[in-house]
């Protein structure tokens, strides 16, 4: 995003879509041969890379793919178990049960019902964690992270959130309250995991 004030929505609402579909249908083979072999893939790189020219490519991508996956992350697997803390969510993507217009029954745990959960999965032998919400700041927003998250810090290795959006000032908040990282990946380890995902989002922008 150009503009650092803007949220994503707002961004979101900018883009010509139609423009965007005439830019991907016109990538070539040589666009994409171009976008294996740069060192620095950037955004016109992936629209090739996802350009129906692409098509033909599938093997040296799916090479690709694997040797980058083995460089981030070597040959480690990591298990972690997520816990649902609610189901509410003000957003309707259609993919998703979370979604809004869906009828289903909506349930936020509250402290007793999280640590219920918390004791079953550390019997299980899990000592990591991924909490997971639909995106809903009113109800299950910080006020909800900093009411529960220092309860359930004490009993895992580590601390996963799978959640709305937030600022980077929020992540670093949950992280003094013990959340070790998001599920997204990192570019720069030097820094703390979830700084450097800030650091990511603005430089994106
Ligand atoms: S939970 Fe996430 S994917 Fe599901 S409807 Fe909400 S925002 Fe969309």
């Amino acid at each position: 995003m150009s503009n650092l004030s803007s949220s994503f929505p707002d961004y979101w609402q900018t883009l010509n879509w139609d423009d965007l579909a005439l830019q991907l249908r016109a990538k070539t083979a040589a666009d994409v041969e171009r976008a294996l072999q740069s060192a620095v893939r950037n955004l016109d790189d992936l629209m090739a890379l996802l350009s129906p020219a692409a098509e033909a490519y599938l093997e040296p991508m799916a090479q690709l793919a694997q040797q980058l996956t083995r460089q981030r992350f070597g040959n480690v697997v990591s298990f972690y178990l997520p816990l649902y803390l609610s189901n509410l969510c003000k957003n309707d993507c259609t993919y998703c049960g979370f979604s809004m217009s869906n009828p289903i029954k909506r349930k936020t745990l509250n402290e007793k019902e999280i640590l219920a959960e918390c004791e079953a999965i550390k019997a299980m032998g899990y000592e990591h964690i991924l909490l997971v919400t639909g995106e809903h700041q009113q109800k299950v927003g910080m006020d909800y992270f900093r009411q529960n998250l220092p309860k359930i810090r004490p009993l895992f290795s580590a601390i996963l959130m799978e959640v709305q959006p937030l600022k980077c000032e929020e992540y670093d908040e949950l992280k003094t309250l013990g959340l070790t990282t998001t599920k997204p990946s990192h570019k720069n380890q030097a820094k703390s995991p979830i700084s450097a995902q800030c650091a990511d989002q603005n430089s994106a922008q």
